[in-house]
């Protein structure tokens, strides 16, 4: 019978481990996912929180199943890090206070508290109480990439759920199986993505992804011929284009919000707007990273190509261009230029403003690759 956990893509074993869990009627108070990017701990955090909502115990028909798996469930709490380094304090005890009060429209309440090796020192012990003795209506589903690199006080708290890294192969293998994408663009979308199956199923489903993801690849192409107007303009095209699928996403957070606000009270609705406004920042950084991705995976195929290894193309598509200009740039040059998405990807965090960051990320690559002087079909 199709289960909430059918959408845990490649994860056999958790899968089954989390099915008995929830068919015992023994779903304990705290875990810890654990597992690299791409492993589809998020997934599985939602699905286990459809399991703990759900009246059906995860049904995936009624309205309350429908809500977790659009992530708009009231009681299903999404916190991620919103400091350049962690998690900030005031939101630790915005989660502590949180969870004293009582479920608006389901028995329990559940908390997925992403990227828990960055809850920090401070914030891990203002946690620590909240985690060891939570009301009887709260579960804690914290995902770290290892139980090593999330402290240990806060892991000994937790029941431990270690997910597998999916090889390559079989990460696009998922995709293809759920977008309808063939290998090549489904390898393409993993690494648009930065390694998350969920999102490039998400990105193949959209046929207008594959067209940015193709002018930023025709951006880097021409970037040899291209001045300091042409670089600002295509920078302002790429980061609108990258922040397409906003759109709708906004428009789902405004209609769940204006559904929400008959039987939610003036307070809860503003935490409601509050934690909308998080989601969709969350959701801008991650479409950014999209850029810096391709751009990261690009720059990736020519140092390939220089250390003679064509078969570990990942833009396949852009093979001759690639070739190219594998040819006739400096390998200095190019070993330059794959640190610059790493510190773009940091200044986005920072909140410095995107365009900025994508002009920049363009100057230096152009300047790494070919030199100071720019504009040479002038
Ligand atoms: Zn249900």
């Amino acid at each position: 019978m199709p289960d909430a956990f059918d959408r845990v893509l490649g994860q056999p074993q958790v899968r089954t481990f989390l099915r008995r869990v929830v068919k015992s009627g023994r779903v304990g108070q705290s875990y810890l996912f654990a597992g690299p990017v791409g492993s589809n701990k998020t997934q599985a955090a939602y699905a286990l929180a459809q399991c703990i909502i759900c009246p059906n115990h995860g049904c995936g028909k009624c309205e309350a199943c429908r809500k977790v798996m659009h992530h708009s469930h009231p009681d299903v709490k999404f916190y991620s890090p919103e400091g350049a380094n962690g998690y900030l304090i005031a939101q630790i005890r915005e989660i502590i206070s949180d969870v004293s009060l009582a479920p608006i429209q389901a028995t329990h309440k559940v908390y997925i508290i992403d990227e828990a090796d960055k809850l920090g020192v401070q914030g891990a012990n203002a946690f620590l109480k909240t985690l060891e003795e939570p009301p009887k209506d709260v579960v804690f589903i914290l995902l770290g990439r290892t139980s090593d690199s999330v402290l240990p006080t806060i892991v000994s708290r937790c029941q431990v759920v270690p997910f597998r890294h999916i090889p390559t192969d079989e990460a696009a293998g998922i995709v293809s199986q759920n977008s309808g994408a063939d290998a090549l663009h489904a390898r393409l979308a993993i690494q648009a993505c930065g390694g998350s199956i969920t999102h490039a199923i998400e990105f193949c489903r959209d046929p207008g992804r594959f067209t940015f993801r193709d002018s930023v690849i025709q951006m880097l192409r021409n970037l040899e011929h291209s001045d300091d107007l042409d670089i600002l303009i295509t920078a302002r095209k790429l980061v609108q284009d990258a922040q397409a699928p906003l759109d709708l996403f906004r428009e789902q957070q405004n209609k769940e919000l204006e559904q929400s606000k008959a039987y939610l009270a003036r307070e809860q609705i503003k935490q409601m707007e509050l934690r909308n406004k998080r989601a969709l920042s969350k959701r801008t950084t991650e479409e950014l990273h999209q850029i810096t991705s391709i751009v990261r995976s690009w720059l990736r195929d020519l140092m390939v190509l220089q250390a003679q290894s064509p078969d570990l193309v990942i833009n396949r598509d852009a093979m001759q261009d690639l070739s190219e200009i594998a040819a006739h740039v400096p390998a200095e040059g190019v070993l330059a230029a794959i640190g610059e998405p790493d510190k773009v990807d940091k200044a986005i965090a920072y909140n410095v403003s995107p365009e900025t960051c994508i002009d920049a990320l363009l100057f230096e690559i152009r300047k790494d690759l070919y030199g100071s002087n720019n504009a040479r079909n002038a």
